[in-house]
């Protein structure tokens, strides 16, 4: 495979520059970090979209001034990522499903787009669309359509129930990027693992529907278990993505997340996500496929564990999550407004350089008391118990005020931490 050329992105990263002057008063230790993240990936045209990989922003779009204006430089304490599950209903059946113990009021779509709108204001700039499955909610277009102006809207699908109808409708709505799921390239093994006989054959429907669009990033996101990270079973994956004719393969490990999952011997260790990382660096290299592994964005060596710092997930009931991996919530926006919930819940998270669920989720059936979701009151006990570590390298970077050496509060903003 051909080493990554420095140059390689030169032309496009040229345009996105000139398209955001404002670039320039962006920290040059922030700058730098953000150019060296950006070079292990190659910048794709899709459409009209200059697309690093699809958990941030088109370089191009109003979505990524807006990145760069209020965190790179403002640095808000708001949230830049923030998911909503837009239903609850899914014909599959997941055995590591993170929504499967959810219940209570659902939330509408006009309280969805409302919870939406406030996030935005508070800096969210990435919007993941996700469930339950998000199609069987017949008010998705809607939704995409009040978010995407000036935030990029991501969609989570299995491709369970997609027409071509909706998946135009979709795009024109505003949407950049879709991830349609897949578990494993064998029909039997990802149908058994869904619990959905026909699911692998929809997916691949799904794709095929998304693909002639045309105009729309499309990629799988893959939950891969341990057994198969260590049996070298990614590489054969990525090999099968790669004949999908896909943008992007987006790779996560199983979370101890659910009761099953939480076990020593199923959680990944440090050496497991580094060989995932080596792996999505070669692949980037060859740069036929974007490999976006997300324990590489959420690694100690980038931006870290995000949770309830700058990703925030509000479930179909309307629970406020640290993300979508931690079945724990901090209230519930039927009662209070996400601002203040959000605020609460990020005074419990300082960034941190790992994740915080791998790390942690042994004191889950401890302060569970029975639930599986955690409420206010044991999320809040549980979080007395849990011990952060030190940052991950791009947040070192962004609570170090230059030249004084001094270290804002995570929960602050550099406005803040100067007065
Ligand atoms: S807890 Fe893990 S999955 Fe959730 S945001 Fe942090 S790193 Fe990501």
């Amino acid at each position: 495979m051909r080493p990554i050329s420095v140059l390689r992105n030169l032309p496009a990263m040229a345009g996105v520059f000139a398209a955001n002057p404002q670039m320039l008063l962006v920290r040059p230790s922030l700058t730098r970090f953000m150019c060296s993240y950006m070079n292990k990936f190659k910048v794709r045209r899709v459409g009209h979209n200059l697309i690093l990989h699809s958990h941030l922003p088109p370089l191009n779009s109003k979505a990524y001034s807006r990145f760069v204006d209020i965190h790179l430089i403002s640095q808000t304490a708001g949230p830049s990522h923030a998911q909503i599950a837009i239903t609850n209903l899914c014909p599959q059946n997941c055995s590591y499903c993170y929504n499967k113990d959810r219940g209570g009021e659902v939330m509408d779509a006009d309280t969805i787009i409302k919870v939406a709108a406030q996030l935005k204001e508070m800096g969210m700039v990435w919007f993941g669309i996700t469930g339950g499955e998000p199609l069987l909610s017949r008010d998705i277009v809607r939704i995409v359509a009040a978010v995407s102006e000036d935030c990029a809207v991501k969609l989570f699908t299995t491709g369970c129930t997609l027409t071509r109808d909706l998946a135009a409708g979709l795009r024109d709505a505003g949407l950049f990027s879709v991830s349609v799921s897949l578990d494993h390239w064998d029909e039997t093994v990802h149908d058994a693992a869904r619990g959905y006989r026909g699911a692998f054959r929809e997916a691949l429907r799904a794709i095929d529907m998304f693909k002639a669009l045309g105009d729309i990033d499309v990629g799988v996101s893959a939950v891969l278990s341990r057994d198969t990270i260590r049996a070298g079973g990614t590489e054969e994956f990525l090999e099968f993505l790669e004949g999908l004719g896909i943008h992007e393969a987006w790779l996560s490990e199983v979370k101890p997340s659910a009761g099953i999952f939480r076990d020593e011997e199923r959680v990944i260790t440090e050496e497991d996500r580094l060989g995932l990382v080596r792996l999505q660096d070669r692949y980037n290299a060859c740069g036929k496929m974007t490999v976006n592994y997300l324990g590489h964005f959420e690694g100690k060596e980038c931006f870290g564990c995000n949770a309830a710092h700058k990703m925030v997930y509000v479930d179909a009931f309307g629970e406020v999550s640290p993300c979508v991996f931690t079945p724990m919530s901090f209230g519930n926006v039927h009662e209070l407004e996400i601002p203040s919930l959000f605020a609460k819940m990020k005074s419990c998270f300082p960034s941190d350089s790992k994740c915080f669920i791998n790390k942690n989720y042994r004191l889950f059936d401890r302060y569970s008391n029975g639930k599986k979701v955690l409420g206010p009151e044991e999320s809040l006990r549980l979080m007395d118990e849990v011990e952060f570590g030190e940052r991950a390298e791009f947040f070192k970077l962004y609570y170090e005020v230059e030249n004084s050496g001094r270290v804002m509060p995570a929960g602050g903003s550099q406005s803040e931490a100067e007065n």
